[in-house]
């Protein structure tokens, strides 16, 4: 095969890549080596900027398979027939860590799949763990501050870490997720993932429901103890990222079953708390699980920059069929998402190959901007209404109306079952004898880097979830336990007076 010659970026071809011009043999280096210019200038600029959450990812294609009928509940296309395939590009990820932090780290991991359907791409953007830390997106940028780098220290820092959770009793179920092995995952292709948030699916009646998607593994739910986690945060920092490789490559290919949960709004209305709260799950036993299909992932990207980095996804990236909750989380996410790619990518990422419907055409009336590298649509009307050809909106794909009203006001969640009822659950009815153990040398071995104080009122917040959880927590970090059980007792806000520094 003929050799392919080198060129610069605007295609000349270069005579020499390993000698930099010069004025006589010892230099200087001249300006007009325009090749040596561009390159240095080039490499100046690889570096993008990280996502501020989610910064270690990898990613695959493949595609989703519909296993059983869910068309009474959405109309969306992708979905509408058993067997019908969508291809899907999925990003899973670590969320506190920068992007050359270790695989193994204690954290949520991102589980986010685009669905490149014929009426658009559909992107489920969720986690491992089927709840998050808080529920109000104001709260967010704070959390992710303490879960990063002390201002000064520029460390990880364990009490800010656990200052904010333990001022933030919402908390309490995710952080138990979090700190049973759960929060380390053998690799990607171990783990499940959820929606987290409540979306509407609608059909085309105009009917709506309120669901809740689950991926389940197929390879089995299989998780690091804190001591092989740590190991291999040191031996092999990018295992995760290389085992998902590793495995498509030798044609292993990881599958996940997909679930919905499905609540009417007249259940969601009655139900005993708030279905959009996002800190809470709904109970298989309560909202049962059915099966509607099945992702495969079974191609590597062939440049981890143009696809993996450049993907970007969000959870506002709708198909007709679903659309979101009132779920307060989600509705920061909605702007968030999108926000944060025209940042990092610019205002047209979304021409990027990896990020482009790739089922469906896009007649959006959006121009210009940097880096538009289409036709920009061509002589086309470029506004609406016009009387030149331009595409039309379709009434027939809008999303139902919901009935809502009230004051307008910073209002906090009402709640009946209370914060620490599921965490409860999940620790007395989940888990298992080893999974406690390795929950509560998992908390000791990290809260025990907080001062005195913070650990109290922590602990006291394992104990209001299980007396037995909470005792044990205090028995490990040396606690006075009548002291954890005062403030157990107390209201959180006697709680911080008493454990103020
Ligand atoms: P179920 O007994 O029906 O389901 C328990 C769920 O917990 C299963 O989905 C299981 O996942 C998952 N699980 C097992 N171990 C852990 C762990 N260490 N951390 C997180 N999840 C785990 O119970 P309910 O639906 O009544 O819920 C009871 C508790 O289970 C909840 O309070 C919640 O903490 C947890 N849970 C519930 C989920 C839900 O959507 N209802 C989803 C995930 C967790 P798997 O099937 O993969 O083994």
């Amino acid at each position: 095969m003929k050799k392919k010659t080198l060129t610069t970026s605007f295609g000349m071809p270069v005579a020499d890549d390993q000698n930099t011009m010069t004025a006589g043999k010892k230099g200087p280096a001249l300006i007009q080596d325009i090749h040596l210019i561009e390159k240095l200038a080039h490499f100046d600029r690889e570096r993008i900027p990280e996502r501020v959450v989610h910064a270690k990812g990898a990613g695959a294609y493949g595609y989703f398979e519909v296993t059983h009928d869910v068309t009474k509940y959405t109309r969306a296309n992708f979905l509408s027939k058993v067997g019908k395939r969508t291809e899907v590009f999925v990003r899973f990820s670590t969320v506190g860590g920068e992007k050359g932090s270790a695989d193994s780290e204690r954290d949520p991991r991102g589980f986010a799949v685009k669905f490149y359907t014929e009426e658009g791409n559909y992107d489920m953007v969720g986690n491992n763990t089927p709840v998050f830390f808080i529920r109000d997106p104001l709260k967010f940028p704070d959390f992710i501050h303490t879960q990063k780098r002390h201002p000064a220290k520029n460390t990880k820092d364990a009490n800010m870490f656990w200052d904010f959770l333990s001022l933030t009793p919402e908390s309490i179920h995710q952080v138990t997720i979090l700190f049973s092995d759960r929060g380390t995952p053998k690799s990607y292709r171990f783990m499940n993932g959820y929606s987290g948030h409540t979306f509407m699916w609608y059909n085309n009646k105009g009917e709506y429901f309120w669901v809740k998607i689950h991926f389940k593994t197929e390879q089995g739910s299989q998780n690091l103890t804190r001591e092989e986690a740590v190991r291999l945060a040191g031996e092999d920092p990018d295992q995760a990222t290389r085992d998902l490789y590793d495995s498509i490559e030798k044609g292993d290919y990881p599958a996940w079953k997909v679930y919905v949960q499905v609540m009417t709004p007249e259940q969601v209305e009655k139900y005993r708390f708030d279905s959009f709260d996002i800190t809470k799950v709904w109970p298989h036993g309560d909202v049962p699980l059915q099966p509607f299909g099945r992702m495969v992932l079974n191609r590597n990207p062939e440049n981890y920059f143009a696809d993996v980095e450049q993907s970007a996804f969000s959870p506002g990236n709708f198909v007709p069929g679903i659309g979101p909750s009132p779920d307060k989380m989600l509705q920061g996410r909605l702007f968030s998402y999108h926000d944060t790619h025209r940042h990092r990518l610019g205002p047209n990422y979304h021409l990027l190959p990896v990020n482009a419907p790739k089922a469906a055409p896009e007649f959006s009336n959006q121009r210009d901007g940097f880096m538009r590298v289409d036709a920009n649509g061509g002589g086309g009307p470029n506004y609406y209404p016009n009387s030149f050809g331009g595409p039309e909106p379709d009434p027939s794909v809008g999303q139902p109306p919901i009935d809502v009203s009230g004051m307008a006001a910073r209002h906090s969640y009402t709640l009946s079952d209370d914060d620490f009822v599921q965490a409860g659950n999940l620790y007395r009815n989940v888990m298992s004898d080893q999974d406690r153990d390795h929950l509560i040398g998992n908390i000791v071995s990290h809260l025990r880097n907080a001062q005195k104080r913070i650990q109290l009122r922590q602990t006291a917040l394992f104990y209001k979830a299980d007396e037995q959880y909470g005792s044990r927590v205090a028995e490990g970090l040396k606690l006075d336990l009548k002291e954890v059980k005062r403030l157990a007792a107390m209201s959180q806000e006697d709680r911080v007076k008493a454990t103020k520094e």
